[in-house]
């Protein structure tokens, strides 16, 4: 018997983007360890997970995006690990991509937080905090941090969060060029730092401190080097978002997205505006920092 409060609940997934990132040593286990500050916006995919007794297994419908509807998706692996420890009925899962894909944004990651967290619910399965985080990380090194969302210093393999103040308002803009980067390859790719540098503690007193610019300051990706030398014009859309006005311009994770912050709503929407004329192929996203991570559709 499963005690189903509702029988459908609606789950909003957030996309990151990474104030720092710092990829140091190689581990034992394979992973590098990460020295990142991650950040929520308020770009989101959303799922309607529906208990349906008339399917046999679960059911996974994507709308807009062209990624796999079978136990490759995030989404699906979420499942089968909760089934290893829970009773899950039959689920309907519709999800609506709205974060680009193999874009640097976790939209994969928070897909998956957002169906473990809102399965729970749905289910009413009374998950601890713990192992809500501990089936996240099970699932992939970002998860954890799109389960809480916010701002996080995040360390380990990206799993170990300690939260931080939000970023202060601003408006950032996601620029996705229209290709993708796989995130094995850059780990691949990159020169691992030996020691971190204090910039991320930098942005964590600022956050603390509510300083926009001070953040700003400090911002820095590892990852920039690689990416940028595979895809150069990432360098002239950064300068592109420089030379109109942004306050800073980095790379998100492992890319390509290309994040551009302003102060100003006005300004960011004329940028936004502008370069959809120079440039239509590319996917630009006008997108305020998020408190939170998954959580109930409103
Ligand atoms: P990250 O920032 O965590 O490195 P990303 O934003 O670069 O992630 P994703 O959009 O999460 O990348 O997708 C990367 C790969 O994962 C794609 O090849 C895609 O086919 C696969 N994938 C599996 N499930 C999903 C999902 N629910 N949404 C998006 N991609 C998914």
């Amino acid at each position: 018997m499963f005690r189903v409060r509702d029988k459908t609940i609606k789950v909003e997934a957030p996309a990151k983007i990474n104030l720092y990132l710092d990829v140091l040593e190689k581990r034992f286990d394979g992973y590098h360890e990460v020295k990142m500050v991650m950040q929520t916006v308020s770009l989101c995919d959303r799922l309607t997970i529906s208990v349906d007794k008339s399917l046999e297994d679960v059911q996974l419908e994507v709308i807009n995006a062209d990624i796999p509807e079978n136990d490759d998706n995030l989404i699906i692996k979420s499942i089968r690990l909760l089934q290893e420890y829970y009773q899950i009925p039959p689920l309907k899962i519709v999800v609506d991509k709205e974060i680009p894909v193999a874009a640097g944004l976790a939209g994969g990651s928070s897909d998956a937080a957002a169906t473990i967290w809102g399965i729970a619910e749905l289910l009413e399965l009374q998950i601890k905090q713990e192992q809500l985080a501990y089936l996240a990380s099970e699932i992939g090194s970002d998860v954890p941090f799109c389960l809480l969302g916010g701002t996080s210093l995040a360390e380990g393999r990206g799993e170990k969060l300690t939260n931080a103040s939000t970023l202060p308002q601003c408006y950032i803009l996601l620029v996705k060029p229209p290709f993708g980067v796989s995130t094995g390859q850059v780990y691949k790719a990159v020169n691992p730092t030996d020691e971190a540098d204090s910039r991320a503690d930098k942005i964590i007193s600022a956050l603390s401190k509510g300083s926009l610019y001070k953040v700003i300051e400090n911002m820095y990706n590892k990852m920039e080097n690689v990416v940028f030398g595979w895809h150069p014009e990432l360098l002239d859309l950064t300068k592109r978002l420089l030379d109109f006005g942004a306050l800073t311009v980095r790379m998100s994770g492992s890319g390509p997205t290309i994040f551009g912050v302003f102060e100003s709503y006005l300004d960011a929407y004329n940028v936004k505006k502008s370069l959809l004329k120079e440039m239509p192929e590319h996917e630009i996203f006008l997108t305020t920092p998020r408190d939170k991570g998954v959580g109930k559709e409103h």
